[in-house]
């Protein structure tokens, strides 16, 4: 039995102009243009030359429908397929998937990082949402997953889907990322 002083319960308030916090990971195949799709919304630039060993974390100050969010995003930089996901699983309030849609292979490689992330996910109270996206729409003439392809695997997996291209309009970029965040807040 406790006895003595009753405990005290602090209730502490968080201030309206603090921030609310989003981590996005995003994951995929290397060469599908996770790093290009980072910076783009990040900077609003296209860069073409990215290190593609570089794994990174950036934070960003956003705006989401009127309300404030910092943004932490891990643009990973696996070597094959979901292998250490522990950095990330419990870290990631959003997953990411990107293939590039003029490559089959990065496609495939997508399965994989599906099954890992939604099995994660889906014992998490709230769920983090996944988002599924095609990359490189601009190479239309090279393409080898039909969007009804890129559809149906994220139908399967109860998850978003996108297709864009990070070199072409930000807004597009953009729109993905605060789809992301929007999720994370209707959890
Ligand atoms: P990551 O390994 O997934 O980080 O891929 P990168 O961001 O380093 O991109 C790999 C290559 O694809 C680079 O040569 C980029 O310039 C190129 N790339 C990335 N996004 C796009 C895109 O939307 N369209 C085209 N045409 N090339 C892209
Ligand atoms: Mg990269």
């Amino acid at each position: 039995l406790m006895f003595g002083k009753a405990r005290t319960c602090n209730i502490v308030t968080v201030p309206e102009h603090e921030p609310s916090e989003c981590n996005i990971v995003i994951l995929g195949a290397m060469g599908s243009g996770k790093s290009a799709l980072t910076v783009k919304f990040l900077t609003k630039r296209f860069i073409s030359e990215y290190d593609p060993n570089l794994e990174d974390t950036y934070s960003s100050e956003e705006v989401v429908d009127q309300q404030p969010v910092l943004v932490k995003v891990m643009d990973t930089a696996d070597q094959g397929g979901p292998v250490n996901c522990e950095r990330y699983l419990s870290w990631a309030n959003a997953f990411i998937i990107v293939y590039s849609i003029d490559n089959r292979n990065s496609f495939e490689a997508c399965q994989q990082y599906l099954e890992t992330v939604t099995l994660y996910s889906k014992g998490l109270q709230p769920e983090a949402p996944v988002i599924l996206l095609g990359n490189k729409v601009d190479m239309e003439r090279y393409r080898q997953v039909s969007k009804a392809d890129g559809a149906a695997l994220a139908l399967r997996f109860g998850c978003l889907f996108f297709e864009v291209s990070a070199c072409l309009d930000f807004l597009s970029v953009q729109h993905i990322f605060h789809q992301a965040i929007r999720e994370v807040r209707r959890e």
